[in-house]
């Protein structure tokens, strides 16, 4: 989609750094983390919040990526997986998005 900042990471016209590289989805680093691992993974297809994935084979293959980037060495005292939805969330950017926070002690309940 034209004006979509992770569209145009998608498709290498702004850079980021890859954390996964799948078929259809892609994680990269936060530019401004909240912690010190955090990175978004996200479909490379332009769909704008969860409330809009309908496609099972795309389910499967982001909840595959979330479980082996979770394994990674990096992610081993735990993570956060975060998916903000609507304004109230907070969320800024309309291309479905999971945040994966790690890297240090999260404060539970959110702010
Ligand atoms: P949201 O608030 O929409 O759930 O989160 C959007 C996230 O995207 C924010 O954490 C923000 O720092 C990140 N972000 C926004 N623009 C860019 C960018 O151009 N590159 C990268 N790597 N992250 C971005
Ligand atoms: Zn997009």
């Amino acid at each position: 989609m034209d004006n979509c900042i992770f569209c145009k990471i998608v498709k290498g016209e702004i850079p980021a750094k890859i954390a996964f590289d799948g078929k259809r989805v892609i994680g990269f680093y936060d530019i401004n983390p909240q912690a010190p691992v955090h990175i978004l993974l996200i479909p490379k297809e332009h769909i704008p919040t969860i409330l809009e994935l309908k496609d099972k084979e795309l389910k499967d293959e982001i909840f595959s990526a979330i479980t082996e980037i979770g394994k990674e060495e990096k992610l081993k005292n735990g993570f956060r997986l975060v998916v903000n939805i609507g304004r109230d969330s907070g969320c800024e950017v309309l291309h479905l998005h999971f945040h994966i926070l790690s890297g240090r002690r999260l404060d539970w309940p959110p702010g």
